[in-house]
This record gives structure tokens, sequence and C-alpha cells, in this order.
């Protein structure tokens, strides 16, 4: 796939039939090789054929290969105009995102208590692939209120602070779910997982404040040098898997129907203005509601332990979603148009003075969570003022090595002891499980903050560092 380089941070793949825009790539000189490696490229130019795609399809710098579209890739639609929203553009792992929350406490007043914290999270973290959750939920009038208002109705019941909800997109839930959308097979997988962190690359990692880049806004965020956080990566689990197979399905079906054609079948898609457009968006805000009250829960297992081992409180810096599609308001070509942006293994991150910003970070703009792996940095990053890409950005390293690859490369050694040689403690995750994670399997998440920063798509805030990490 041909690279146009139109500034060192960002690359074009020019328009031809029947793409109906341009491809535009966001990486670096050192990171072009493993955006290259797969075959993701060809995907953001699948992307770009879709109907109704404004602007630009988008790879983010940490883009690798997905279904359908690729990972770290963000395509906006204009709804008026018959945009299509696709299952494939948000993903299997629906509202799959990360919330960071601060201690007060730094890493020095840790470390005497890291091993019972570890053993606190690792005992009461629901994870692996099976069943085992905070909540037992036994049937679908139960799940309505996760699916109808996510963090909300977790706060509701008693799991989380009026506070938590003010530092969660959406305040802690999309209002437009529709449960009735959700088919009953989706329900009986996520019944049993309301407040699980899943499997291979969720996380809940205790980390430290490592490096602060801009001390102002780092204030405003609630983070200070050498203090202790604790990073959630997770998602909808079964429910949200099961919502994208069902959808993909009916689109496939309904796509001949609205004479859409595309060059993939993991493509499939039908206009927002539709009723399968309008049932998937239901289903997915029912799912992203699922997600999200499963990062809150999550953290009522966090504040227990540190409440408990530490003595002391865990404050919600953000929490927000990398795998969704909303309906928002942008300019495009001097004009303000309703746009369905399909985020994919992609983060929003809104500019300062964003109305749907809490008043107290109206200034600064929106924390960003970024990890990196369990062996390597991760970030926090704000959001900026003229962003390209609809207010998005990356949302990890992303994956250089496949799963199966990644076991390979760590066959005869012991990830164990290679974690502990970087100070990490780590609780969970088999064997095989924390070799398919290894940091060999991402990208450099430096090389990839320095890129989106580069392309002017966010800044850096903070640098965090890993201290124990309960895998999933
Ligand atoms: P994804 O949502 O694509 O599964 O993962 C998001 C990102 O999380 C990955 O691209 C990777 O950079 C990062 N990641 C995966 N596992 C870990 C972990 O255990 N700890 C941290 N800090 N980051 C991780
Ligand atoms: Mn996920
Ligand atoms: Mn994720």
């Amino acid at each position: 796939m041909e690279l146009v380089e139109e500034s060192p941070y960002r690359f074009r793949i020019d328009r031809r039939d029947p793409m109906r825009v341009p491809g535009v790539v966001f990486a670096s000189e050192a990171l072009l090789p493993d955006v290259g490696a797969d075959r993701s490229l060809e995907q953001v130019a699948a992307v770009a054929t879709l109907p109704g795609i404004v602007d630009a399809s988008f790879a983010m710098p940490d883009v690798h290969l997905g279904y359908g579209f690729p990972i770290g890739g963000v395509a906006a639609t204009d709804v008026a105009a018959g945009g299509v929203v696709s299952p494939g553009g948000v993903g299997f792992d629906i509202s799959c995102g990360v919330r960071l929350l601060a201690a007060d406490l730094d890493l020095a007043g840790l470390r005497p208590r890291l091993e019972a914290v570890m053993d606190g999270l690792g005992g009461a973290t629901p994870r692996g692939a099976g069943r085992g959750a905070v909540w037992h939920v036994t049937g679908r009038s139960d799940l309505d209120g996760v699916l109808r208002e996510g963090s909300r109705y977790a706060v509701q019941r008693g799991f989380g602070v009026g506070r938590d909800l003010e530092r969660c997109e959406d305040h802690g839930a999309l209002d437009d779910a529709d449960p009735g959308a959700v088919s009953p097979r989706a329900v009986e997988r996520g019944a049993t997982q309301v407040g699980s962190l899943g499997s291979g690359n969720h996380f809940l990692e205790v980390q430290s404040v490592a490096e602060v880049y801009d001390h102002d806004v780092a204030t405003t965020f609630g983070l200070w040098p050498g203090q202790v956080c604790v990073m959630i990566h997770c998602g909808s689990r079964g429910l949200g898997h099961q919502i994208c197979t069902d959808y993909v399905r009916r689109m496939e079906k309904a796509m001949r129907r609205y004479d859409i054609q595309v060059p993939d079948r993991q493509l499939a898609c039908a206009p927002v203005e539709s009723p399968e457009g309008h049932d998937y968006l239901g289903a997915m805000a029912a799912a992203a509601n699922y997600a999200r009250a499963n990062r809150q829960l999550l953290t009522h297992v966090a504040r227990v332990v540190f409440r408990r081992v530490t003595g002391g409180n865990l404050d919600l810096v953000y929490d927000v979603s990398h795998n969704q599609a909303k309906i928002e308001t942008h300019g495009v070509d001097g004009e303000r148009r309703t746009l369905c942006v399909h985020r994919k293994g992609a983060t929003r991150a809104l500019p300062p003075g964003h109305p749907d910003l809490p008043a107290d970070l109206c200034d600064v703009g929106q924390p960003v969570l970024i990890p990196g792996s369990m062996g390597t940095a991760s970030y926090v990053l704000a959001g900026v003022p003229g962003a390209p890409a609809f207010a998005s950005t990356c949302h990890g390293a992303g994956r250089v090595q496949s799963r199966k690859q990644a076991v390979r490369a760590e066959r005869g050694q012991d990830p164990h002891r290679q974690l502990a040689a970087r100070d990490v403690a780590v609780r969970g995750a088999s064997r095989r499980g924390l070799a398919e994670e290894m940091p060999a399997a991402y990208k450099d998440i430096s090389a990839v903050v320095e890129a989106t920063e580069g392309a002017g798509l966010c800044r850096k805030v903070a640098r965090l560092m890993p201290i124990g990490v309960v895998k999933g």
C-alpha cells in the first residue's frame, strides 16, 4: 500500500475507486515498518468505500489488523447522506475502555504493603474467560438496569460515589440504550459476567506516576509525581461479543436491500437511519452501558482492597471507551453535520472548552488514558484544540505480534521471572496468557505517543509505570 508523506507524522493513501475518500495514517518514520507489517492499511482503504464516509478513513499510530476495520481506525459517516454504521467499526468488545484511579498514597508508602495489595486485588477480581463476577445477575429484568444505566446503576446500588459519574464519559451511561434489541443469547452470556475482567489483554494494574510533562494539567487531573494509581482495562465481555456477532449477520443479509457493496464481508453495515442501524445502535449502547458498569464494579473491588490494606482512597481520574460508534456533531467542509463516528481501538479526546467535559476539566481538555503493556509505560494525555480525526487518538501501543507469534517468541522463557526482573508483580493469568501479552508483543508505546502528539491529536500529561498487574 503506497503512502504519501504529507508531514513527518501524517501519511496519505490516495483515493482510488471504489474509495470515496482518501486514507490518512498517523505514524512516524520509526513506526512505519510496524504499520505496514500486516494488512491493516488495506483495511484503511476498504473502510474508505463505506457509504456516507466523510473527510478520510483514519489510522492511528497503534494501527493493526482487526475484524473488517483495523484496530486503531476512525471513520465518520454523514447520517443525513445515507451514512452507515458498521459493527466491525466498533469491534467485538463493545465499549472496551480504560479508567484510571488515583490513590492518596505514594510509591514509598505502598512498597511495604505491595504484596498484600496485590494478593487482595488478585483474590477479589473475577477474571479469566469463564464464570465468576462481582454481581450475580439472574435474569433479564435484573440486567435491565445495567443495560440502561451503566455506571449510574452501579453507583445507585452503592458501588461508587456521585463524583465518579462526573468523571465518566457520558456521565456513566449512553442514554439511547435499547435492551429490547439485545438477543436472548447475548443476555444469557452477559448475565453471569457483570463485574469481571475477562481474559488476555484486560487487566487491573497498580502503577505509579513516573514523570509529569505538564504540572498544571496533571494537577487538574489530580495527578502528581510518585503517586500510586490503578488502571482498569475491560469491556462488555460475552454480551458485547454476541451483539457484534448478531448484527454482523443481520446486516450482511440487509446490505443487498440497501444496495450497499463493500469489498470485505467483515465491513457489513446498514444506514444509520434504517431499522437495522437503529437496532444496532440501541444494542451497542446497551453493551456500552454494561462495559461501564463493569469498570465501575471493578473499581469498587479495588477500593475495598486499598481501604483495607492501606487505609487510603482511590479517586476516579476518568473513564473512557475505545471501541464505540457515537452520533456527534462536527464541522465538515465548513458545515456542521451529524456524523456517526466509529472509533475502533481509538480513544475520544475532547479539546478544552468542549461542552461535554465536566466543569473542572473544561479549561484543560479530556484526560486520555493510553495503556502500554504490563512491562512498560502507560500514558495520560489530554485532548487539544483543532485536532483532526473528529477528536480521536490512539488507544494503546498496538500489537506487533499475533498471540501465536508472541507465545512462540516466549518459548523456553519464564514470563513471570521476566516481569519480576522489571519489578512488576503479577497475579492471575496462565503462563500462556502472560506469554501472549509480553511487552515484546506490542509496539513501543513511547514512539506511539510521540507520533500522536506530533500529529496534533493530543498532548502528553504524565507517564505511568507498572508496579503490579492482575491479568485477565
Ligand atoms: P486492546 O484494547 O486493543 O486489547 O488493548 C489496548 C492496549 O492495552 C494494547 O494495545 C496494549 O498497548 C495495552 N495493554 C495490553 N495489556 C496490558 C497490560 O497488562 N498493562 C498495560 N498497562 N497495558 C496493556
Ligand atoms: Mn477489550
Ligand atoms: Mn480494549
